[in-house]
């Protein structure tokens, strides 16, 4: 299905990206997961190797490859460790919302460090009393002449810890419903008043850092204000929309690996005489699997694409999420069943892909919200 999208200067920069991957992340891949630690070298590397910049223009050291590219590229990260592709999303994410609504003064001088892998965002805006329910968050920022002063806490963080630039989302006027009265900060790691924790380890995706965040009469100068004063809600869903077509990319790219190791195993495991790909209980788990990441692929690429042409793509992109992580969740689950007892050790990678894969059910948006949001559409 790849040619219904990709064009030929497309595949070539694929083939440069796993010749990249292959060198750089195949061999630290197990490394990751055991250590539970990614080198930020490697970060730093995927930045000078313009795979953090596709959707950051080139005057700013992007390489605007543009959102196909970019699902592309999120796929073939996946594929072999889909932690490295988790800590490069919340760059992707500020890079992209300070792209749209940022100055032409913080573009100059954020943009090219997030595109080079620099500098490493984060994007926080759940609280312990606001997950699925955004709108709900109770930190503020307070305007006191040329500063505001922040006060609250974030939890569930992505890169808490090892982010240089943190995005705030607070409420800025606490007057007006929180959609019209929220706005985002871009904070720097060493700013006084900003206290980080990483209280808590994760299921799966080993590697990826993830903490709370306190701040307490933190002091940030009204430059850091990205966009408009009240206009946080509105660039976060935007933002959202894409952190949805690269959470999808991400399970596509963990269900292409599963789908890959689960044919090659099924081709060599010998059972009653036979390998267990003779046998038609096992050819049929690998049909509903190769469906359902079809399906899945083509829900996201048809997203990225309507993203290319500036379509709204608020359902699109949470059919893609929603699909993606429940067929991700399936088919790394077949995949385990497929490998029988090895496939409960961590001699192979499919224990690693079904704990990873159940992630993305949460992270970005529930599945639960996800219809929400895509009921809401149909039912306009
Ligand atoms: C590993 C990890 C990384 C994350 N990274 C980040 C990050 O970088 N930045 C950030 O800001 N956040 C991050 N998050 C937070 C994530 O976005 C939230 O966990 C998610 O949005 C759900 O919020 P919650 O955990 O408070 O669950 P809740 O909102 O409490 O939901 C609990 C359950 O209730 C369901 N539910 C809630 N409301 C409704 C409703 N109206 N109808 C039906 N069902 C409903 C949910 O679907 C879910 O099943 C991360 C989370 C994880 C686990």
């Amino acid at each position: 299905m790849n040619e219904l999208f990709f064009s030929e200067k497309l595949y070539r920069i694929q083939k440069e990206v796993r010749d990249f991957l292959i060198n750089e992340l195949e061999p630290i891949k197990n490394d990751i997961n055991r250590e539970n630690k990614i080198p930020l070298s490697f970060f730093r590397k995927m930045g000078k190797y313009g795979m953090i910049g596709p959707l950051i223009p080139k005057k700013h050291d992007g390489t605007e490859l543009g959102m196909i590219a970019h699902c592309m590229i999120t796929e073939e990260i996946s594929k072999i460790n889909v932690s490295a592709s988790v800590t490069r999303t919340p760059c992707i994410l500020d890079g992209y919302l300070l792209n749209r609504h940022g100055n032409e003064e913080q573009k100059e001088k954020y943009l090219g460090k997030i595109a080079s892998g620099e500098k490493i965002c984060s994007i926080c805006v759940t609280e312990e009393n606001a997950g699925s329910n955004v709108a709900g968050l109770k930190s503020t920022a307070r305007k006191e002449g040329d500063i505001y002063i922040l006060n609250g806490s974030k939890k569930f963080i992505t890169n808490a810890g090892i982010a240089d630039y943190y995005f705030i989302w607070c409420i800025t006027n606490k007057n007006v419903n929180p959609r019209n009265g929220m706005s985002v900060f871009l904070v720097g790691k060493d700013t006084p008043g900003l206290i980080i924790e990483n209280p808590y380890g994760l299921m799966g995706i080993n590697g990826v850092y993830n903490g709370i965040l306190k701040f307490e009469n933190m002091e940030i100068s009204n430059e850091n204000l990205i966009g408009e004063e009240g206009n946080g809600f509105q660039s976060l869903m935007e933002t959202f929309n894409v952190e949805r077509i690269t959470l999808s990319s991400e399970c596509n790219g963990i269900s292409m690996a599963a789908l890959e190791d689960s044919k090659a195993y099924a081709k060599k495991r010998v059972q009653f005489d036979k390998p267990i790909s003779k046998f038609q209980i096992i050819r049929f788990k690998i049909a509903e699997m190769a469906i359902k990441l079809q399906a899945a692929r083509l829900l996201t690429y048809s997203a990225a694409q309507l993203a290319e042409m500036n379509k709204n793509i608020t359902k699109e992109a949470s059919m893609a999420k929603a699909f993606s992580s429940k067929s991700a969740v399936e088919i790394t689950s077949e995949a385990v069943q497929i490998h029988g007892g090895d496939g409960y050790t961590d001699n192979y990678s499919v224990e690693r892909y079904m704990r990873d894969a159940k992630f993305f059910m949460i992270g970005g948006g529930t599945s639960e919200i996800q219809n929400l949001v895509i009921a809401r559409e149909e039912l306009k």
